[in-house]
């Protein structure tokens, strides 16, 4: 069994009750058998209080006013961690916020960037992402729907494609152009059983300067609107974003880019670099999954997607501010806009449909 890490994946460390966001709030923490098992042995004056805060019957931790689990004290730290120890932790709890893709006798580990300090571990990699290899000893596993020569292509391409994402001698918008024409193209040979036999599919990863306009770009926008939101302010977020950067008309949005492009260059000479390490990491974590469904398009567009939804929302963020953003605020939008689009699997699947018909 192989596992499959990005270089920076030790880099991590939960910071706790230093954390602004955190991970036991505003979503349901599911409870694995085997921890629900172990639950029901406690004893001893922590009893009662797993009585209380655990759903045996469905599986999850109860919670408490703001969506805060009900183990999740007023400091954010957690009591059962306090009274029982690590190993008390639940599955989630445990790997949280390191997220497993598995494929046959390959496991792909990622952090995910809807933790504030993943994000930012994230958005601070100034070089090209790297990936590390680990032979593991573990009993084969055969999966269904599992075809290992569709793997082997999707994961060849997601090379070819990091290889071009990579590449900084071109812009950023450019290469992710590129990756959007290349996987349309991908996908129709995929459909049609062309692929295998097509050597020169590469030479379709073609960078092209992407002209989005008014129209288009609040067009995309709004199928935010069609996902779940799963904190209570989200939605108030992408109206006040949309009002911003549409509500004036396309003359006002072409020169807010205008403008907003000259000050992110001039304040974040690294921000082509941050762009390129959110697409590395959505195309890591997305595309060979294609292999259960053969939807790579749609998976690589959802990244691309991705990018575009993060810009609009800092550049909507800059706006608000008067012409100014952190660090700290981009890093913020990142990992909120992570967890309404990857702790949902209904809104991932929603991205995932909507994402085949553009
Ligand atoms: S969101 Fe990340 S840093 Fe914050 S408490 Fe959870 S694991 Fe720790």
């Amino acid at each position: 069994m192989i596992h499959r890490f990005p270089n920076y994946y030790k880099e991590f460390s939960c910071i706790a009750d230093k954390c602004e966001a955190t991970c036991c709030a505003g979503w349901q923490i599911v409870v694995d058998e085997d921890s629900l098992k172990q639950y029901k042995k406690v004893t001893g004056p922590f009893k009662q209080r797993i009585k209380d805060g655990v759903d045996f019957k469905e599986g999850v931790f109860y919670q408490n006013q703001g969506k805060r689990c009900a183990f999740l004290n007023e400091q954010n730290l957690c009591d059962m961690y306090t009274a029982l120890g690590e190993d008390s932790f639940c599955e989630t709890c445990r790997r949280y916020p390191r997220h497993i893709e598995e494929f046959e006798n390959i496991r792909e580990f990622t952090l995910s960037a809807s933790c504030p300090e993943a994000a930012r571990i994230l958005l601070s990699q100034k070089e090209p992402v790297q990936f590390y290899e680990v032979e593991m000893e573990a009993d084969e596993e055969e999966f269904d729907d599992y075809d290992p020569l569709v793997y082997e292509k999707l994961l060849e391409a997601r090379g070819e494609m990091l290889k071009l994402l990579q590449n900084r001698s071109i812009p950023v918008k450019e290469r992710a152009a590129a990756l959007w024409d290349f996987i349309q193209i991908f996908q129709e040979e995929m459909d049609e059983g062309t692929l295998f036999a097509d050597d020169t599919i590469y030479e379709k990863l073609i960078p092209r300067n992407p002209k989005t306009s008014y129209e288009e770009a609040k067009a995309l926008f709004a199928l935010l609107h069609n996902l779940e939101f799963l904190a209570d302010d989200w939605e108030d977020t992408l109206n006040e974003a949309e009002e911003l950067l549409y509500g004036k008309g396309a003359k006002d949005y072409e020169e807010i880019k205008t403008n907003f492009a000259v000050w992110k260059y001039t304040n974040f000479p690294n921000w082509d670099i941050m762009a390129e390490q959110l697409l590395v990491y959505f195309i890591i974590t997305y595309s060979c999954g294609a292999v259960y469904d053969e939807y790579v398009a749609s998976k690589v567009k959802m990244s691309v997607c991705s990018m575009f939804y993060i810009e609009e929302l800092a550049m909507a963020q800059w706006m608000k501010n008067g012409g100014s953003l952190t660090f700290a605020e981009f890093t913020k939008i990142v990992y909120r806009y992570s967890r309404e689009l990857e702790h949902s699997d209904e809104n991932l699947i929603t991205m995932d449909r909507m994402m085949e018909e553009i």
